[in-house]
């Protein structure tokens, strides 16, 4: 079986954009408003030769639209099946409450933890991630899902786990 690879984030953040980006395709549902059907949310990709299976954990299950138990059920998703786990917060947001309890949840796995800032769509706002550094995973990487930059970045980080 191919290494696992887990979008986690609150909703909005863009992983469904970011999952997209990555598998090179739109198999995931990207929306506006929660409660919209949500049928894909796994598939093969590659980054230089790397081959893994990458998950968009919130396209899992949430029919009740409680963001608490949507948060939860990622985070066990990712925790259990994932090799690596990529955090995905957004810096139109800075960091919000749920990034916080996200955090604390994903604390429990000795997994590693990639922290990146969505969003960061221009150079001001490729400055402005270091609020982000108090998440506790290290070294936050900006990228941008819908302009496509940083990810080759966060890529080359998912790779040196894989
Ligand atoms: P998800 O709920 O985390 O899966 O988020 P989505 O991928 O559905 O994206 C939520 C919204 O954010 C959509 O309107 C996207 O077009 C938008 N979005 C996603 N990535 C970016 C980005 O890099 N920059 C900007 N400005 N908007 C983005
Ligand atoms: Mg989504």
């Amino acid at each position: 079986a191919l290494p696992v690879v887990a979008i986690v984030g609150r909703p909005n953040v863009g992983k469904s954009t970011l999952f997209n980006r990555i598998i090179n395709q739109r198999l995931a549902i990207v929306e506006d408003l929660p409660g919209v059907t949500r049928d894909r949310n796994y598939a093969p990709a590659e980054w230089m030769g790397h081959k893994f299976d990458l998950i968009d954990t919130g396209g899992i299950t949430w029919e009740d639209g409680k963001i608490e138990e949507e948060i939860r059920a990622q985070a066990e998703i990712a925790i259990d099946e994932a090799d690596v786990i990529v955090f995905l917060t957004s810096v139109d947001n800075h960091v919000t409450d749920l990034d916080e309890r996200i955090a604390k949840l994903l604390y429990r796995t000795k997994k590693p933890v990639i922290l990146a800032v969505n969003k960061a769509d221009n150079p001001e706002q490729r400055q402005d991630i270091y609020d982000f550094y108090s998440l506790g995973f290290g070294d936050p990487i900006p990228i941008s899902g819908s302009h496509g930059t940083g990810i080759g970045d966060l890529l080359d980080e998912i790779n040196a786990h894989l």
